[in-house]
Formats: C-alpha cells, structure tokens, sequence
C-alpha cells in the first residue's frame, strides 16, 4: 500500500478474488480518517467514532464485501436503490462513453441533451397514461422541493393563490432538504432547524398494527383516509394545494396500507380538485412489482417523485414526473418556472438510467418481481411468523417488515412490544450485520427491500440467515432476561 493513498494498488486490487483479501485494506487507518473527516448522514458521531465504521469496498449482485474480507448479503439494496445489483458492467461503461462524449451540459439557455432527451421519452413511455413531462432533479429529495414549488405555481397561475398548503403524513419520509423534511413527518427532523415550514400540515398514517384496534384492515383503511377529509375541511378546501404520500412508507418501516385506504384518498382528492402526489422514489422502478406502485394501488396522481431505482443508485438523479393536469397549465399559460438545479437532466445521470431500464426490461425484472419472485417471498417471509420473536410479519413485491414482539398474542393487536429503551431491534441488526445479513431496524420493526435481482434460491438463503439472527436474537434477549 502507497503511503499517501488509502487506496490498495490497481495491480493488488486487480488480483482480489471474492471475497476481498482483507490484507488489501488497511480497515484501522480507512477507520481514523472517516472518523477525523467525514460526516455521515443521519449518524451520531461520537458513538460512531468508538466503533469505527464498515468499510464496504465491493459489490456484485445482491453481495457486498468489507474492506476485512467479510461477504454480507444486502437486503436493503443499498438504500433501497440498487435494483438492477451490484457490478453492472453495462451501466458502468454507459456512463464512461457519455462523460467521454460529453460529461455535462446544462438544459437551462435553450440547450440540451440527447440522453435528458432520451430518458423524458423512455419515462413517459414506461409510466401511466396521464404523465406526458418529466422534470429532473439530482435527487429524491429535490424532487419533493419542486412538488412544492411546482403544485403552488400551478394553483396561483390558475388564479388560486390562497391554494398553498400541502397536506402530508406523520411518519412519512419526503427528503432531507428543507421542504422534504417539512413534508415528512419524522419528528426527529422536525425538531432540528424549526421545521416543518409553513403551509404544511400532517395527517395519522395508514398503520394498521398502530391504530387499527378493533377493526378489520378494510375498515381501518377506510378509517385512515377519513383523517385527510377532516384535515382538508380543518384547513379549509379552498385553501388547499395537494396531498402527498408513499405508496408504501419505506423508510418510516415498511408500513402497508389497507387495500382500501388509497381508492378512498384518490376519492377524496378528487372531491376537492386537490392534486395527488406520489413520492416513488422507493416504491417506483420495479420495487413493487409494477414500474410504478399507483397502477398497483388504482391511484392516478397528478405528479409522481421518482430517484433511487431510476438508475440503481449508480449515480445520483431523481425527479417528478409531470401529469397532463399541471404540465398543461404551467406550459400554456405559466410562462417562466423559476425553478431548476445546475444538474436537471444530468447527461452521465441520464445515460446510467437509460442502461439501467434497458436491464429491467431486457431481463423482465419488473414482472419477475410481480408474478415469481415477489410471491414466493411473500410465502417465504410470511412463514417467519412462526418465530417466537416475531408478532407479525407482511411484505409486497419487495419490501417486507417483521416486528419483534416480546409476547405474542392471538391477534396482532395483543401482542406485548418490548420496551423502547432496550432497542431490541438494533440487537437485533446487530447480529444479522455480523452474520453477514443486512437487514434494517426501525424501532423494533425489521424490514428489507432487496435488490430485484434476488432469485428464489437466494430468497431461501436470506430466510435462512434472517431465521439464524433471529435465534441468536433470541438466545441474547433470554440471557439478559428480557423474555
Ligand atoms: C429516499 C427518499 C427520498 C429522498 O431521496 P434523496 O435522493 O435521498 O434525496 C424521498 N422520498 C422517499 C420516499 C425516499 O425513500
């Protein structure tokens, strides 16, 4: 190893067989620089600087090895984007040929480029009938800010200027940026920097464990979309711009609503005009089986987030797909949007996207998802419920959640949860981290969402290793008499 670069050779990397040698990586001073330099999103650095972080250093497929040689198998696809796997030759040299040709170029003075171009039309053509524009950003996150920005402008230039508040769910998860984390609904965000901004207001979330006591899941569905009519009524019709909500919430834990709770918001955004928005970005591009989850849910929004899935992650681009009902009136008779980033329609973001769909059809992903692998996961991951651990466990396409109980009842409602403070489900990712199973813990729900390249045999091997971890799990919590 040089002396000036953490970086193993070409020639030594080049010679790493899977797994990675961890004689290649110097894991302890890779440790010490994260820790004196870089700043993690979403992390407590004190407490991460007496561990040290993971180094991963490889990917191929649905495995990622450690710079210590340790092979894990990633259930989270990254963060829920690496649809397509790790090691895509094609999206790799897709993005070399572009950035040779021409590595960027800004769509803003009149200009733009074939791939921006080229991935409009291909969006437009894999999405529902009623999207026709596509608006690009450099993120999800971004993306939310310009539904902000973009639902408000449409009501103003309509004459509705009083049409401004957007409504939104607690729990939900929209970005980091100022306006995503307003239209999320973690109170964690909002209790850093005075958030949510005003003009934002939040409703209860679709969560059956949560709040459906004593109905039945069509009933509670109904119920929770109830909760958006009297918000609307609360604020005011006419005062209001838009709802906005994940199909599935992914990163508020994997929550899947009732079957009947979206025709029912669809029912009621459409009795007070008001515009629905989609925020995909987990649950577009496959992750449910469909291209987009509001053809499986009977939704027809009016705009729709998309990132993540839209180029596996490879490199970052998002944005909102525009329907007829805005796109309309903002190019007929919205002049100028002010609006736009440095990196709308990013050519080498665009390439990578392009290649990246290529993949999904070209290997039938999406209907894999939906037809094979999607359902036996569903049976696979379904039978973990028989663990005396978990009180319930649900997935769709793939997503998928489990939830550590400390009792279980005979129904889901009277299971005995576990207290808080112990964080049984960090206990719990830690032993699958450490067994080579990255699986997510939101409070002491357990959820996964893997790459869409899983087959079913390695669907069998990750029930294995999650069914493992949960023993040990459970082996550990008996011993500190938690059970
Ligand atoms: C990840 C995510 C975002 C934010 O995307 P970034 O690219 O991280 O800005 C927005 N909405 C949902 C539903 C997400 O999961």
């Amino acid at each position: 190893m040089s002396n000036n670069s953490l970086a193993p050779s070409a020639a030594l990397v080049a010679s790493v067989k899977t797994p990675a040698r961890p004689e290649v990586y110097d894991t302890a001073a890779i440790q010490k620089l994260d820790t004196a330099h870089y700043m993690h999103p979403f992390t407590d650095h004190k407490a991460l600087g007496e561990k040290g972080a993971r180094v991963m250093v490889r990917g191929e497929g649905i495995y990622l090895w450690d710079s210590q040689g340790k092979k894990v198998l990633d259930g989270m696809s990254g963060l829920w984007c690496v649809n397509v796997g790790y090691g895509r030759t094609s999206i790799s040299e897709a993005v070399y040929r572009q950035m040779e040709t021409l590595p960027f170029y800004n769509s803003f003075f009149n200009t733009t480029n074939i791939p921006a171009v080229e991935l409009a039309a291909k969006l437009v053509k894999i999405s529902p009938p009623q999207f026709n524009h596509v608006y690009f950003t450099g993120s999800g996150s971004e993306g939310n800010d310009t539904n902000l920005r973009m639902v408000r402008r449409y009501w103003d230039v309509l004459g509705y200027k009083e049409r401004h508040t957007i409504i939104s769910r607690h729990n939900a998860y929209h970005g980091s940026t100022v306006a995503g984390a307003s239209l999320g609904g973690m109170d964690g965000m909002h209790a850093q920097g005075g958030l949510p901004i005003p003009g934002i207001v939040h409703i209860g979330q679709p969560n059956y464990l949560e709040s459906g006591r004593g109905m039945t899941e069509d009933e509670f569905g109904i119920e929770a979309a109830s909760w958006l009519e009297k918000k609307i009524l609360e604020v005011g019709p006419d005062k209001v711009a838009a709802f906005i909500g994940e199909p599935i919430q992914g990163a508020g834990g994997v929550i899947i609503p009732p079957a009947t709770y979206w025709p029912e918001i669809q029912r009621i955004c459409d009795k007070y005009a008001i515009l629905l928005i989609a925020d995909e970005v987990i649950c577009g591009f496959g992750r449910l089986g469909k291209w987009f989850a509001s053809e499986l849910f009977g939704i027809k929004p009016d705009l729709i987030t998309f990132a993540k899935g839209v180029t596996s992650g490879y490199v970052p681009l998002g944005g909102v797909l525009v329907g007829d009902r805005v796109a309309d009136v903002l190019i007929e008779k919205g002049g100028e949007f002010n609006h736009g980033f440095t990196y709308s329609g990013h050519p080498v973001a665009c390439a990578a996207a392009l290649e990246n769909i290529r993949i999904l059809e070209d290997e039938k992903l999406v209907e894999r998802v939906g037809n094979e692998t999607g359902p036996y996961l569903k049976k696979r991951f379904a039978e973990l419920a028989d663990h005396p651990l978990v009180g319930y466990a649900d997935s769709c396409g793939f997503v998928a959640g489990l939830n550590l109980v400390r009792v279980k009842g005979t129904t889901v409602h009277e299971n005995v949860p576990f207290d808080e403070e112990k964080a049984v489900g960090m206990v719990c990712r830690g032993y699958m981290f450490n067994n080579g199973m990255i699986m997510r813990a939101v409070g002491d729900r357990m959820i996964i969402a893997p790459p869409l390249v899983m087959t079913c045999a390695q669907i069998d091997e990750m029930v294995a290793l999650i069914r493992h971890c949960l023993d040990l799990t459970y082996a550990d919590l008996q011993q500190r008499g938690w059970l």
